[in-house]
């Protein structure tokens, strides 16, 4: 067996190897549906591209190799990973969810998936206890966020792995927000890990491409049979992409995080400012855990101003001119954002306003600019 290697090199070479026929050290994008056939049945491994592409098998293993578990799958967006993943159930079967979930993740559970007969439990996960209150025999599957979309709340996962281990539930984690470099939950003993790849993995806010990571071979049987059957496949021209932004995943996260903690700790001493999220504050509920699971604290930032009016809200966003007005994170530029109208439209304000995201509340996604250049943007923007 090969040697396994250090994080930074497995995101460069983690299942990868020159290609066969001519030695290309990048894989080429195999941009073709079908594969010729000597005689039927008789092929080089790949016969379809929804099944098979090279491409994808490259990026598949990649994505493996760099969430440290044995089999990966990439998908047409995060979202389709999702829904792939809610196609193991059946209905009857019941999950528990955080009540501060990605919106489109809130959307397909409420809207699709309660319709086909599975039933969702939204919960504050914050304290895992929330979690077991809601456990009996139908539950099949608890999804994590963590750091949670847009309030940066943190879930141990270590605690809830634990109880759901002993109880045969399966546990994901949407580790969008984190990417590999900065956690792991399969190490963390979680069953399936998701991304939306479009994010972090790929980097550059030019693809859209979702990811599952698994150990275990009867659940990747599954997910296989899913991936194909239903189809949501990414094309060779994505994988690639995602497979040229994973190459630089460690060096953009390092910038991404330390620029984040000046912003968060420039946001939180400003006098224009009410409420700075940021796991990274020694005041964050969760910080301890967040220090045990994760390596830094991620370069996702919401606050809300002062006197928390969704008009003062508004005039800050309006005057960033670094910062670009965008639904997204994880590329290299700086976003912001305003969940109530953007990324969290599709919660009822009821239940989005629960969980915090109010219509003062705004995200930034910190990219990797100069961190003077986007202070003073910042800066200029509160006064
Ligand atoms: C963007 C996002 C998704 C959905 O991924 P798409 O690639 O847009 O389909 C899911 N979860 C989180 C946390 C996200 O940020």
């Amino acid at each position: 067996m090969k040697k396994k290697l250090r994080f930074n090199s497995s995101v460069i070479h983690g299942g990868q190897s020159p290609d066969p026929a001519f030695g290309a050290v990048m894989p080429p994008i195999y941009q073709t549906s079908t594969y010729a056939q000597k005689s039927p049945g008789d092929h080089k491994g790949y016969e379809y591209s929804r099944t098979h592409n090279p491409t994808r098998t490259a990026l598949e293993k990649s994505l493996a190799e760099i969430e440290q578990g044995n089999f990966g799958f990439a998908f047409s967006s995060g979202l389709s990973a999702i829904d792939a993943v809610m196609k193991l159930f059946n209905p009857g079967d019941e999950i528990i969810s955080t009540n501060d979930l990605y919106g489109g993740s809130y959307r397909l559970f409420d809207k699709i998936f309660k319709n086909l007969g599975l039933k969702f439990h939204f919960v504050d996960m914050k304290n895992a206890e929330n979690i077991f209150d809601l456990v009996n025999e139908k539950t099949k599957l608890i999804w994590i966020e963590s750091p949670t979309n847009p309030m940066m709340n943190i879930v141990d996962i270590k605690s809830v792995v634990s109880y759901a281990r002993d109880r045969e539930i399966l546990v994901a984690v949407d580790n969008t927000f984190s990417s590999p470099f900065l956690q792991q939950p399969l190490v963390l003993g979680a069953d399936i890990v998701m991304h939306s790849a479009t994010k972090y993995l790929s980097g550059h806010s030019d693809v859209i491409l979702g990811a599952l990571v698994v150990n275990d071979s009867d659940l990747s049987e599954k997910l296989a049979f899913i991936q194909n059957a239903s189809g949501a496949v990414p094309g060779p021209m994505d994988s690639y992409l995602t497979l040229r932004g994973i190459k630089t995943l460690h060096v953009r996260m390092q910038r991404h995080c330390e620029n984040a903690k000046g912003i968060a700790e420039f946001l939180s001493s400003h006098s224009a400012i009410k409420r700075v999220y940021w796991p990274g504050f020694k005041s964050h509920p969760n910080h301890e855990i967040a220090k045990s699971q994760m390596k830094d604290f991620g370069a996702m930032i919401s606050f809300i101003p002062k006197d928390s009016s969704y008009k003062t809200a508004l005039k800050i966003i309006k005057k960033l001119k670094i910062f670009t007005l965008a639904e997204s994170l994880g590329g290299v530029e700086s976003l912001v954002g305003h969940p109530a109208s953007m990324t969290h439209a599709s919660i009822p304000k009821k239940d989005r306003e629960i969980s915090g995201v109010i219509d003062s509340l705004i995200r930034f996604s910190v990219g990797i600019e100069d961190i003077e250049d986007l202070i003073e943007d910042i800066d200029q923007a509160l006064k």
